[in-house]
């Protein structure tokens, strides 16, 4: 009997080593890797200026404490405040943990305004993580039963609803923030309109509210830009990021600005861990690779080939409701519950998964290359195809 908690319906499968968008298990086999481990390994495996990094700054000091200065967290906040246009930013080591940072400055910041109750603004489907504050402010009802009472402070309107959140701000002089992912992930891959992102800027600016992005899957270039927001040409008070960050070495992040900046002060949050030597040494790296190989604009290129191979490959298909997202984080959408398309995919050697039931969801690493595209497209149109004919 294990001695695991069960908290994950494992696949039999375990890798040995990966080499960029290919990994191997451990009887030999060779996967594509269509997922990059949920949006976390950026840079694919093994990848060598990554390895490099770490193993130099392991070799120095892994870490120090929060107490003391670290230089490499102060580069990174620098480097992030300045890709975001954002003002400051606080490291912890998860998405969760960045998100209950943000829901805790929205707090702060509303009763600084004299506001005793402060509420959120959060959307159906949402995904925010799975401690008490973040699976409370998840629109799934899945993650959040069982453990009530759920945490209080959290009001729900449908994505993409501008209407309803306005409608929100008449009756609730309480609201102190509006919180959204810019591409919902676990939710099946749901783009916000630019015309409701634009607007919630808008009527967060006209009512004192915080606009907080939760950017920890579609952050990080993945969906062509440093940030999701960035395509509609807005800048959140609060964004978080985690996932794809460090490609691979755990860390998150809560970056603030303008009013929301400058809040916290000593005593007020902390973490032990958050934004040690080695996951801002990583962090930086990926940064510095995502630069210098033009990742955002491979994400973007490949990102699309992938979609139009695939509506290429499927034309016709019936079963296929639709196929969407934006640079390498793309969803297809079945006409019924796929989960079993997972384990087909490990027979075909490949790496994907299925969320909200029925949505294959593709969240390569950035390195994917052209021909990788092309070889996705190939292996999944059949996995789809065999899998709605049956
Ligand atoms: C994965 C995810 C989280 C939670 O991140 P953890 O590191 O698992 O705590 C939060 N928000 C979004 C949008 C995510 O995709």
């Amino acid at each position: 009997m294990s001695h695991l908690m069960n908290t994950y319906a494992r696949l039999p499968v375990a890798f040995s080593h990966g080499d960029g968008s290919w990994i191997t298990d451990t009887e030999g086999k060779c996967y594509l890797d269509a997922l990059s481990g949920i949006a976390v390994s950026t840079l694919g495996h093994n990848h060598p200026t990554l390895v490099a990094a770490i193993a130099a700054q392991a070799a120095r000091v892994l870490h120090t404490s929060n107490i003391y200065r670290i230089p490499q967290q102060e580069q990174l906040a620098d480097r992030l405040a300045t890709l975001a246009g954002m003002d400051e930013v606080f490291f912890c080591n998860s998405g969760c943990e960045a998100n209950e940072a943000a829901i805790k400055l929205a707090r702060f910041y509303g009763h600084q305004k004299g506001i005793d109750n402060p509420a959120i603004i959060v959307m159906e489907r949402a995904f925010h993580g799975r401690t008490l504050a973040t699976l409370s402010a998840t629109g799934n009802r899945k993650t959040q039963a069982g453990f009530e009472p759920l945490v209080a402070g959290f009001v729900r309107v449908p994505y993409n609803d501008l209407a309803a959140v306005r409608a929100v701000a008449e009756h609730n002089h309480n609201v102190v923030a509006v919180m959204l992912e810019i591409v919902q992930g676990e939710g099946g891959v749901n783009t916000a309109d630019p015309a409701f992102q634009r607007g919630l800027r808008a009527l967060c600016d006209e009512q004192g509210w915080l606009l907080i992005c939760d950017e920890v899957q579609c952050g990080m270039g993945r969906t062509g830009t440093w940030f999701g927001f960035q395509h509609a040409g807005i800048v959140p008070d609060v964004a978080t990021l985690a996932k794809g960050l460090a490609s691979g070495v755990p860390i998150g992040a809560c970056l603030a600005a303008g009013k929301a900046a400058g809040l916290f002060k000593p005593g007020n949050h902390g973490s032990t861990f958050g934004g040690n030597q080695l996951a801002t040494t990583a962090a930086l790296t990926t940064l510095d690779v995502i630069e210098r190989d033009n990742l955002r604009a491979n994400a973007v290129a490949v990102g699309r080939q992938i979609r139009e191979g695939l509506a290429a490959a499927l034309a016709g298909v019936a079963g296929v409701v639709d196929i969407r997202g934006q640079g390498l984080m793309i969803g297809i959408e079945l006409d019924r519950p796929c989960g079993e398309l997972v384990t087909r995919g490990l027979d075909a050697g490949l790496l994907i998964n299925v969320t909200a039931e029925k949505v294959v969801r593709l969240l390569p690493p950035l390195v994917f290359t052209a021909d990788e595209g092309r070889e996705l497209v190939t292996r999944l149109s059949i996995l789809i195809r065999d899998f709605l004919a049956a």
